[in-house]
């Protein structure tokens, strides 16, 4: 078997029936680079050909947001607004959580409080995100049949006909302005399912500030895969 990690820990094989030619393509979210081989292709020329492509793999990972994982000090943006992480160590029995306007304050008997962390932040995603979706698919007078918010790879939202959206939790650690136009985006889903004019003009309609917030998340949308715990 072929160890592509020799080359570079971030490469990550997709062999695909429908690839015409290798090809790498960087996945700035789940900070990886794909390596994409062709069914029929060798994997001594998909080796060779990242070999030789290796530093413009390194120069795509090292130019990525740098990792922000959950310690003491760290500055998180939540819901727009920058909260320094706080953790306690305390001899008591549970962990207890609160955000505040500056702060998110952890106090906790645990050593590692990462997944105590993240699963606050998923439930106040679908708490907060819920109950703007809902808000925006009442403007539409429709309903929402399913809301939930996830890990999501390759996109912030879906949203079918019938009323199932699903965002990703990351969302959280964007500003206002964004939050409200991916849901505003997805919700506009409700009626078109495409991304053609009319559904662009019912996506600007429901957003408070659709430039800004759809601006924002083009041009940082990867870094708010960077706090806690890394998408694999
Ligand atoms: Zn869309």
């Amino acid at each position: 078997m072929v160890d592509f990690t020799t080359i570079s820990p971030h490469i990550f094989v997709k062999i695909s029936p429908k690839a015409k030619r290798l090809a790498l393509r960087l996945d700035g979210r789940a900070r990886r680079v794909n390596l994409v081989i062709p069914k029929k292709a060798s994997l001594k020329k998909a080796y060779e050909f990242a070999e030789l492509n290796s530093a413009w793999i390194k120069d795509k990972i090292e130019g990525l947001p740098r990792p922000v994982p959950y310690t003491n000090g760290t500055i998180l943006p939540i819901m727009g607004i920058n909260r320094t992480l706080r953790i306690v160590n305390n001899g008591g029995k549970t962990t207890q959580i609160t955000l505040t306007d500056a702060e998110l304050i952890v106090i906790s008997p645990l050593d590692d409080v990462t997944p105590r962390i993240g699963r606050y932040l998923r439930n106040l995603a679908l708490e907060k995100l819920g109950e703007l979706a809902h808000l925006k698919a009442s403007q539409l007078n429709r309903k929402l049949s399913k809301f939930v918010v996830r890990d999501m790879k390759s996109r912030w939202g879906s949203c079918s006909t019938d009323g199932r959206m699903t965002l990703s939790w990351r969302l959280i650690f964007a500003p206002m302005a964004s939050i409200d136009y991916v849901i505003s985006h997805e919700a506009a889903h409700l009626h078109h399912p495409d991304h053609g004019k009319k559904f662009w003009e019912l996506c600007e309609k429901l957003s408070t500030d659709f430039t800004i917030g759809h601006d924002w998340m083009q041009k940082n949308g990867v870094s708010l895969g960077r706090y806690g715990e890394i998408i694999q």
